[in-house]
């Protein structure tokens, strides 16, 4: 978008897109522990240089191929055809999703026995990293095929992962998730989308579903929609809601693509952001019934879903993290092109960089560690999802599946969050250019918008981290979370006073924590409502601290790769992370103690004042 204009300023040169491999291979070298992954046995060819290998690859296709779609994405959007029911994708997207197809990105993360590459979900999670930095909304397609080839794997019988699991993970068919209707959408419970069974063992599906992700599109030859059902008698809410696979097409005998099924993409959503990604109205059985398969047993669809649930949500928090990471790029950029005013210090008569204003740099530092904060935490998360599901042992299973649940509401909401805040600062940095969408900044704004919205809303992932995972064990759970953190002290101390503001913050955010979730596991017991009242304020403050006890061991690991001479990082990279690292402890974890009074308040005040006549 770079080039001049022919009135007023220059256009800002956008930054080339630059996949983040230099802060992701520090996180892989020193947050994760990829060599110990490395000794399990599914994953056994993963050693580091291995994995380091395939992610530079992958940044090469993505930097060449999927990047320089996102911004005639965004221009042109997907289109709808009503004559035909189809959706034409950008220029640019049907070919290159072909070539992400031919090189076999999509299989990476799964079992050899499906044709996949049997890499570490950690693998896959920086794999996503880098497409969806590239192009969010490019990276939806694939993304919502890996949540819907998870549960087929996890519940589908033989005969569907024949028929259909191979053809997902090679990325030859694309998938879908269709949970919502227009009465049920944080409420899956209230689906009514029918599905009748046949005496042929299948079920005839009608309904309509709204907000489809890529429910139709150009880029694959057939569709896999996953619905969400109700049989005829089954129990009200989520206990009676049934799942199916609904393909596009059938298949024919000899594995040719067949009839088509009776599901159509009725509209699309105009959106804020993300346009490239169809959002779909789909209609099933408007002429008698689209043909869908159960997956598993009758009425246990919700169960289904909650497998991929926690992937789905760690892929949501990501798009927050690859966002903000997009901006910063730019941000970065232009403040080392932009002149304005004279900084402390500049010799006069000629004006200074905007980088070297306090206020930019307050801002640039600001965005750049919550993005290593959000990384940190979806990393440790990922590997934490590969260890509860491959560790020897029952205990480890157990101890990283507790992890998981924990700090799952952390890196959705909390990163989709930041991804907004990060994104709302690039254009800061920007000034009036910012807002200019010829600038190219606006889009990642309005691109992270949706991010706390989808995969459940960020206040339901509050109310989950309150009223579900704060209960488990009986809260021994949390508190044996909490002691994690505090362990990191004695660490802390022995690196000595660089560290020491570090060591300060910490001990102080994890006080306040630590009471205040006592607090409001009491208050919870007394009046739900109380609790969950105080949800959202509360998930901040867990957060800042989750950031904040992983950006903590970020410097510890930093200070040892400098006094070891670097361990196999850029210089630059290792101290800067322990720049980010002191700067977010230091200056934003502080703001946990004024979040106290808000998660222990209760729900009285909330509920005191009349909202319908305050002013207006
Ligand atoms: C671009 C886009 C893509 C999407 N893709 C898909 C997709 O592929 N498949 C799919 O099935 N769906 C998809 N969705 C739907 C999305 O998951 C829903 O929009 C989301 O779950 C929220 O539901 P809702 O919009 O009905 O909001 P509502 O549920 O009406 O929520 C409105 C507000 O009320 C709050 N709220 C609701 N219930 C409670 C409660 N019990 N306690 C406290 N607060 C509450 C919410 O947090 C929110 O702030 C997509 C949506 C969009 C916009």
């Amino acid at each position: 978008m770079a080039g001049a204009r022919t009135a007023g300023l220059p256009w800002p040169a956008m930054a080339e897109y630059r996949p983040p491999l230099r802060d992701i291979s520090f996180v892989l070298r020193h947050l994760v522990d990829v060599p110990a992954l490395a000794e399990l046995e599914p994953f056994a060819h993963a050693d580091l240089e291995t994995v380091l290998g395939i992610l530079d690859e992958n940044a090469r296709f993505v930097a060449g191929e999927v990047a320089p779609l996102n911004r005639v994405g965004d221009l042109e959007g997907s289109v709808h055809d009503p004559a035909t029911n189809t959706v034409r994708t950008p220029p640019g997207f049907k070919e290159a999703y072909a070539r992400y197809v031919e090189a076999g990105w999509g299989g990476v993360p799964f079992p050899p026995e499906y044709d996949g590459g049997g890499f570490p979900w950690l693998i896959g999670t920086a794999m996503q990293e880098l497409i969806s930095t590239a192009n969010l909304s490019f990276s939806m397609a694939p993304l919502l095929t890996q949540g819907a080839i998870d549960l087929l794997m996890h519940h589908g019988n033989e005969e569907q992962k024949e028929v259909f699991l191979k053809k997902m993970v090679t990325g030859e068919w694309t998938a879908t998730m269709n949970l919502t209707e227009p009465q049920a959408g944080s409420d899956v419970g209230a689906v009514r989308t029918k599905a009748v069974k046949q005496d042929d063992g299948t079920y005839l599906i009608s309904g309509t579903k709204i907000f489809i992700t890529f429910g139709e599109h150009d880029m694959s030859d057939n569709i896999v929609h996953l619905v969400l059902a109700r049989t005829p008698e089954a129990p009200p809410g989520t206990k009676g809601i049934s799942c199916f696979i609904v393909p596009k097409f059938f298949m024919n005998d000899d594995g040719t693509l067949g009839e088509r099924n009776d599901v159509a993409c009725v509209s699309i959503e105009h959106k804020m952001g993300i346009k490239a990604s169809p959002t779909c109205v789909m209609s099933y059985g408007e002429s008698g019934g689209a043909v869908g398969y159960l997956i598993g047993e009758e009425n246990q669809g919700m169960r289904y879903m909650f497998t991929m649930m926690n992937n789905a949500r760690l892929s949501v928090g990501l798009q927050g993290l690859s966002l903000a990471e997009r901006a910063y790029q730019d941000a970065l950029a232009y403040a080392q092109e932009r002149r304005q005013g004279r900084a402390p210090g500049a010799p006069p008569g000629e004006q200074s960089l905007i980088i070297d204003h306090p206020d930019v740099r307050r801002m640039l530092l600001t965005m750049k560690s919550l993005i290593d904060a959000m990384r940190a935490i979806i990393y440790v998360c990922a590997e934490a999802i590969d260890l509860a599901a491959h560790h020897p042992d029952e205990s480890g299973r157990q101890t990283n599946q507790e992890l998981v649940d924990l700090v799952i509401p952390v890196a959705k909401a909390w990163s989709t969050d930041m991804g907004i805040e990060v994104t709302s600062l690039a254009i800061q940095v920007y000034g009036g250019m910012g807002y200019i969408e010829e600038s190219g900044v606006p889009q990642h704004y309005r691109d992270a918008r949706i991010t706390t919205i989808y995969e459940g809303t960020n206040g339901i992932q509050a109310m989950d981290l309150v009223g579900r995972k704060l209960a488990l064990r009986g809260g021994a759970a949390i508190e044996h979370y909490l002691g994690n953190i505090a362990a990191l002290d004695a660490e802390l101390e022995k690196a000595g006073d660089e560290l020491a503001g570090i060591r300060t913050q910490l001990a102080a955010a994890h006080t306040t924590v630590a009471d205040t979730t006592r607090a409001l596991m009491e208050a919870g017991l007394n009046d739900p409502r109380d609790a969950l009242a105080g949800a959202s304020p509360y998930l901040r403050m867990f957060s800042l601290l989750t950031a904040g006890w992983l950006m903590a061991r970020q410097a510890l690991q930093a200070k040892a790769a400098i006094d070891e001479g670097d361990g196999g990082d850029d210089a630059d990279v290792v101290r800067g992370k322990l720049a980010t690292a002191r700067f977010f402890c230091e200056q934003l974890l502080p703001a946990v103690s004024g979040l106290a009074p808000a998660v222990t308040a209760g729900a009285d005040e909330l509920f005191a004042a009349d909202l319908a006549t305050l002013g207006g």
